[in-house]
Parts: structure tokens; C-alpha cells; sequence
């Protein structure tokens, strides 16, 4: 019999590839993490106790198939343990990045539940695909058949890509619009290069260029076009614009100079990582002050660090266990030198001649529950206190823009996000579908990337039935 090659998690300790020492990373914006050898995937691979009810799979939002492809890695089929992780994601390598996998597929291995430290199961995935890539197994996107009907989407963000994908493979003819100069969406602009290199964004959108999807951008649609003109000139549109309204700072001196957006400061960085020539702000030399506990804020103190900041201090109203934020990102915030005030509540902001100095903050505890379960900050009488800050960044997170100036007939939640059927993606106006986080609110890459899979999928049905249609038109 062929010996076992799995369950050696007892024998085998979890191992990360090696992240790169703080004091070593702070002084650029590459990616953290190396890259596992095959030796040390198969070895990893091989700890997993391939679960007749795997856990893991049913808490990746995309289902991936993990024992199977953590059991080929193991044997070292590397190919054929890509093949399944990419059967069911369009871009594995990017979740094997960017993931909060603590809270999603390895939080719940139940190895990690046995004390013996979770498969490496992210790490692992992106160690698949980047190989395929490297060993050149990625091809072309090369439909089985062209067909005539077209698809709009709009936005280029992972709901937008991994729908365009699923429909160019089934031959649709598409074209994406988005607003900005590259396409992406938050993987190209939100997020920064210390997390997910650009290449490895800007390698997945060439291939779909090169598929024959097109990319109209520059193109704010609502405004340089209107959604009326696009659902004439595409049998189906799908709207996968994400979530860009930032949640503003209400106190007094909120609007000084040096007091920014979370958004504008990252796509600034991203962009001057790009080779393009910026004006804004930087952090170079500033003692700079983030509000909020969100990815979002952990992804600018870091970008502040690297920026060459005097000093990061990440202000965020509830305590360490509350933080939005995943927990892998806030040690390494931690460990790079940002300092956290938890259970403070920015009071004001103070300026000298008009640029901000210092913000005033309430110390918070946490009282009663409230109707969510959470408990409530509560600000503690005489206990305010100032941290010095002459660049202060709002990260509080965002919501849907109106969404009226691009659609008056689209039908919208109380909270803003486009109304869809649950099962279909489709709104309330035939043809127009949505996907991603302006129809969940902020999330996730992956659940972006599930949503537009699920919206391309029902897409196809409905553009093959108009198809159908036409053609018995013809023929009678
Ligand atoms: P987006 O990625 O937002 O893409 C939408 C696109 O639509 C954009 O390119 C935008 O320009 C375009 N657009 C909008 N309106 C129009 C219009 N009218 N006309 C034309 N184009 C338009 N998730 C993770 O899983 N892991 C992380 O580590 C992580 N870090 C994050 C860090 C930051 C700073 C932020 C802000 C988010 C982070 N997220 C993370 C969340 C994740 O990026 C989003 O959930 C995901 O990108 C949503 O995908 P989407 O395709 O729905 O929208
Ligand atoms: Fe885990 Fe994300 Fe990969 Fe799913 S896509 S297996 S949640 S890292
Ligand atoms: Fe393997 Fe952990 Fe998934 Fe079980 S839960 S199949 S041990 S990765």
C-alpha cells in the first residue's frame, strides 16, 4: 500500500513562509511574506487530516475544494492541486494574499481546534498558483465559441474581473468600464503593495485584455456615460461599483489642513508606487494620527510607516478584541512601530495656523450591550487626553454613493446598496445584475469574487435566452 501521505500534523509544526523582519520591511512597500519552496508546500500540505466534513471549505466563501488540493500537494502534483484551486477562483493567488483566513477557512481547521496550529491553507493556495504562473500553465483565455450578445459591467474590482471571466469564457462579448486610469478597483488602489504586489494584480488584467475583454476607462459612468445609453448599447449589464463614500469625522477641527481620507492617501501611495508623479499627502517626517480599527486604517498606518512617518499612533473607540480589523494585520502594524490608543474617541482637533497639531481624545469603556450585541463605548468623564498629529487620516469606513445619480429606476436598500434578487443578482430592472460590496456593503475580495461568479453565471442563462428567442424570431 502507498503510505499515507496525509495527517502528519502531529509530527509537523505549522510553518508560514518567512515573513521578513520588521525593521528590514518598514523601509519599503514590498509584499511581507516569501514564497514557500515545493518542499516546504508538500510538507505543509501534508499536516492536513482531510476531514470527511471539512470545515475549511465550508467557511471559504467560495467553497474551494481544500482537502483535495492540499492532498495533491502533499503527493506533489502541484499541477493538478492547482487545477482544483483554480476551478473555483478566478484569482486563487490573490486570496491566498489578501484573505483574512483567520477568520474564514483556517479559523475554522480543526486541527487549529486541536491545539496543533491550522494548515497553512492560504499560503498553500497562493504558492499554486503562483507556480502555474511561473511555470507558464496559465493559458489564455480562449472561448469555446464566440457569440454575439454583449455585457456591460461596470467597475473593475474582483466582482467586476471574475464576472467578466466567466462570461468571456462562455464567448459573451464584454467590455468593462470603470473610472479610474487602471483597472482593479481596490485591489490596484485600495490595497497596498506590502500586502499585494501590483504585478500580481496588473498580470491577472492583461489576461483579460488579451481574452478579448475590453476596458473602457476613464469612463464614470453616470457621468461621462449614461446607464441608459450602456443598457442600449449591451443585453445585460452588471453593476459592481463597491462602496466609496467615506464615513466622516464629526467634531470640531475636523476640517483642517492635514486632516485626510483613508482612500485619497492610499491611492496616492499606490499610484507613486506605480511610477506616477502625485501631488498629495504624504507622511514623510509627520506625526500622523489614523482613526478608526478597520482594514482600511491598518492599511495606512503601515503605508505611513514606510512613508517615513515621525510617529503612527492608530486610534480606534472599542478595545483590541473588538477590532474590525484582522488580527494578522494588527500585529503586523504592531510590529512595525505603530503605537495603539485603544478605547479612544476622537473629541476634536486642534490646528496652529491652520494645519492640524493634535487631537483631543476621549478615553472610552465599554458599557451596555446594545441591540446587536455589542457593547456600546462610553466616553469616561475627565479623562481626555491629546496626541500630537500633523497629518490625521480618517479610516471609518464606507457606504454606498447614491446611487440615483447613475439609475433613478434602480431599486436600493435602506442601507443604500443595490437591491438584488438573493439567487439570481439580478435588480429590479431585467438585464441589470450587481455583485460585491455595493450589494453586501463593505467585505471582502472573495465574497466580491464569489458574487460576480454567481451574478456571471445567471448572466449567461439570461443572454442565452434572449439568444434562443432571437433565433426563433429568425427562423419563423
Ligand atoms: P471595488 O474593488 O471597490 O471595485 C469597484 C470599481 O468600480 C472601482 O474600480 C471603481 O473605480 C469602479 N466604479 C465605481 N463607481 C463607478 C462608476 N460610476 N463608473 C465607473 N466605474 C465605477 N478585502 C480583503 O479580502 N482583504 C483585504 O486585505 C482587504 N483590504 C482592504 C483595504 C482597503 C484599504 C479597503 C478599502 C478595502 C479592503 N478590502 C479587503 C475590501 C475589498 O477590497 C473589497 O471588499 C473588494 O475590493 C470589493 O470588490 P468590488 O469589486 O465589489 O469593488
Ligand atoms: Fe481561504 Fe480565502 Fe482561499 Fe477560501 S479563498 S481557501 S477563504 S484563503
Ligand atoms: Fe484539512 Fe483543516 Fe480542512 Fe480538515 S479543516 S480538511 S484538517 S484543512
Amino acid at each position: 500500500a502507498k503510505p499515507n501521505k496525509m495527517l502528519k500534523f502531529t509530527q509537523t509544526e505549522r510553518d508560514m513562509p518567512e515573513k521578513r523582519a520588521a525593521n528590514e520591511r518598514r523601509d519599503d512597500f514590498l509584499e511581507i511574506y516569501g514564497d514557500y519552496v515545493e518542499a516546504k508546500a508538500e510538507e505543509q500540505a501534508s499536516r492536513c487530516s482531510q476531514c470527511g466534513v471539512p470545515f475549511c471549505q465550508n467557511h471559504c466563501p467560495l467553497e474551494n475544494n481544500i482537502p483535495d488540493w492540499l492532498k495533491l500537494t502533499a503527493e506533489g502534483r502541484v499541477k493538478e492541486a492547482w487545477e482544483v484551486s483554480s476551478a473555483t477562483n478566478n484569482m486563487p493567488e490573490i486570496c491566498g494574499r489578501i484573505c483574512p483566513q483567520d477568520r474564514l477557512c483556517e479559523g475554522s481547521c480543526v486541527i487549529e481546534q486541536s491545539g496543533h496550529g491550522t494548515v497553512t491553507i492560504g499560503s498553500v493556495e497562493r504558492y499554486l498558483t503562483d507556480t502555474a504562473w511561473e511555470e507558464e500553465w496559465i493559458e489564455p483565455i480562449k472561448p469555446l465559441r464566440e457569440r454575439a450578445g454583449s455585457v456591460g459591467i461596470i467597475g473593475a474590482g474582483p466582482a467586476g474581473l471574475a464576472a467578466a471571466e466567466q462570461l468571456r469564457l462562455q464567448g459573451w462579448q464584454v467590455t468593462v468600464y470603470d473610472r479610474h486610469d487602471r483597472a482593479g478597483g481596490l485591489l490596484i488602489y485600495g490595497i497596498p503593495n506590502f500586502k499585494l504586489e501590483k504585478k500580481i494584480v496588473q498580470r491577472r488584467t492583461k489576461r483579460l485584455e488579451e481574452g478579448g475583454i475590453e476596458f473602457v476607462m476613464n469612463c464614470d459612468v453616470g457621468v461621462d456615460i449614461t446607464f441608459d445609453k450602456l443598457r442600449e448599447k449591451h443585453q445585460a449589464v452588471l453593476i459592481a461599483t463597491g462602496v466609496y463614500k467615506a464615513r466622516d469625522l464629526e467634531c470640531p477641527g475636523s476640517g483642517a489642513e492635514g486632516v485626510s481620507a483613508a482612500l485619497p492617501f492610499l491611492i496616492n501611495s499606490n499610484k507613486r508606487g506605480l511610477g506616477d508623479e502625485v501631488v498629495g499627502e504624504t507622511a514623510e517626517g509627520r506625526n500622523v494620527v489614523v482613526i478608526g480599527g478597520g482594514d482600511t486604517a491598518m492599511d495606512c498606518v503601515r503605508t505611513a510607516v514606510r512613508q517615513g512617518a515621525k510617529s503612527v499612533t492608530c486610534l480606534y473607540r472599542r478595545d483590541h478584541a473588538n477590532m474590525p480589523g484582522s488580527r494578522r494585520e494588527t500585529a503586523n502594524a504592531q510590529e512595525e512601530g505603530v503605537s495603539f490608543e485603544w478605547l479612544a474617541a476622537p473629541k476634536s482637533i486642534h490646528d496652529e495656523g491652520g494645519n492640524a497639531s493634535a487631537v483631543r481624545a476621549d478615553r472610552m469603556r465599554l458599557g451596555q450591550k446594545d441591540a446587536s450585541g455589542r457593547q456600546s463605548p462610553e466616553a469616561i468623564e475627565g479623562a481626555e487626553f491629546d496626541v500630537e498629529a500633523d497629518l490625521v487620516i480618517k479610516a471609518l469606513g464606507f457606504s454606498p454613493e447614491d446611487m440615483k445619480v447613475m439609475s433613478e429606476e434602480l431599486t436600493t436598500t435602506r442601507w443604500g446598496t443595490v437591491r438584488v434578487n438573493p439567487l439570481s443578482f439580478e435588480t429590479n430592472l431585467p438585464g441589470v445584475y450587481a455583485a460585491g460590496d455595493i450589494v453586501r456593503g463593505a467585505s471582502l475580495v472573495v465574497w466580491a469574487i464569489r458574487e460576480g461568479r454567481d451574478a456571471a453565471e445567471h448572466m449567461h442563462k439570461y443572454l442565452r435566452e434572449l439568444e434562443r428567442a432571437e433565433t426563433k424570431v429568425a427562423a419563423e
